[in-house]
């Protein structure tokens, strides 16, 4: 295990498993290009020690060169292309072959692509050292692949978190750390917003309410809570990428949760999805859903109970809770049988006594610590 700036990072790809790759992508290049003399296109800074290695091996005529662009800050893709070292202008009539580290979204692929669509070359060519297909949502299809990835966040052999990392000869990934991740869904009356509440005392976790984050954010003004109200004020949707954005922000912002409660997202099988692809981009995962179940008669008469005392029109009234439930059940269901098929879908039993309710709780939640810790 190794530390980089504020991170830890494990071991995930063997450097003689890259070798291998490397020999592999080289056997296929030199075929490929056996009575030729191309010229290589290093793409700095990630692709150094790919393209060092690949061209030792190299042993037919070949030119070498470099461009240089910049996508990434930090741990995630800025989705703007920075053109820093411009191709060579020689290039005209040669068979080009890019050397790249690694294809995440296909940003980089796509602004390549059209750089070099200005030069008349003969072939045109990407070989990336690594390629996650589960991210790249480019059309080019990468000629010659190393290794493939799932969404991770990777470190060394010319990959760098915040500069650090690149003279690694292995690949690192993010670690772990020993979270616990839930999300909680109840109808309203199951009592989620006091069960969150113990539990996020008991475990250090931190309880991500969108409907809190949306009201913070559009109170404060902040720049997503602005467009999310520009949504809103049109009577629309706010799309799920605008959410997303948010609940990364609060993630970012909580390093010293030891796992989050997420609550009122995900509501549809995307959301679940994004959610996933959040989680799993910062190394981490949903443990748990947890469902808060009652019966629908249970909860009518809490909700009666509640609306008496604090007034809410919407709890007073049967009709509405009724049309709110059945919104529950439709909206809710694939959401749900999109964990149970993933195997963590817990259904707890919502009806009794608050501290027994949240004995069932966190009898799961210990239950999912146990077998992290095997
Ligand atoms: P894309 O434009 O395909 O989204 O991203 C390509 C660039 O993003 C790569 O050249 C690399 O600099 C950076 N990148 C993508 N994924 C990773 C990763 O897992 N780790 C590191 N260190 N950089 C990455």
């Amino acid at each position: 295990m190794i530390r980089l700036h504020d991170k830890l990072f494990e071991p995930f790809i063997a450097a003689s498993e890259i070798e291998e790759a490397v020999g592999r992508m080289v056997e296929e290049v030199k075929a490929d290009f056996k009575d030729e003399t191309p010229i290589f296109i290093c793409v700095l800074n990630g692709a150094f020690m790919f393209a060092s290695d690949f061209l030792k091996r190299y042993d037919q005529p070949c030119e070498v060169s470099f461009v240089k662009l910049s996508s990434y800050r930090g741990f995630s893709s800025t989705g703007i292309v920075e053109t820093l070292l411009d191709p060579p202008e020689d290039i005209e009539g040669k068979s080009v072959i890019i050397l790249e580290d690694i294809i995440d979204t296909g940003n980089t692929v796509k602004e390549l692509v059209a750089m070099f669509s200005e030069f008349k070359v003969k072939q045109f060519k990407i070989a990336s050292m690594f390629y996650k297909p589960d991210v790249y949502s480019g059309e080019y299809n990468i000629d010659y692949v190393g290794i493939k990835i799932p969404n991770r966040f990777i470190v060394g052999y010319g990959l760098d978190y915040d500069e650090l990392g690149r003279n690694l000869p292995e690949v690192y990934q993010i670690k772990e750390k020993d979270m616990i991740n839930l999300v909680l869904f109840g109808k309203p009356g199951a009592g989620k917003g006091t069960q969150a509440n113990f539990l996020k005392e008991k475990y250090n976790l931190k309880h991500i309410s969108t409907g809190d984050v949306f009201r913070y954010n559009i109170k404060n003004g902040t720049e997503l809570g602005t467009l999310a109200k520009s949504y809103i004020d049109k009577g629309e949707l706010v799309p799920d990428e605008v959410t997303i954005k948010m609940l990364n922000a609060e993630v970012e912002n909580s390093t010293e949760a030891e796992g989050f409660i997420f609550d009122g997202f995900p509501r549809t099988k995307a959301q679940a999805k994004a959610l996933d692809d959040l989680m799993e981009s910062k190394g981490m995962k949903i443990h748990a859903t947890i469902a808060l179940e009652a019966d629908d008669e249970v909860l009518i008469e809490r909700l009666l109970e509640r609306g008496k005392v604090s007034g809410r029109s919407d709890d007073q009234d049967k009709e509405k809770i009724k049309k709110r439930f059945a919104e529950y059940n439709e909206k809710t269901a694939p959401v749900l049988s999109y964990y149970e098929e993933q195997g963590k879908l817990h259904r707890v039993n919502g009806v009794g006594e608050i501290e027994d309710i949240t004995k069932r709780l966190t009898g799961v939640i210990d239950s999912i610590h146990q077998n992290q810790s095997v």
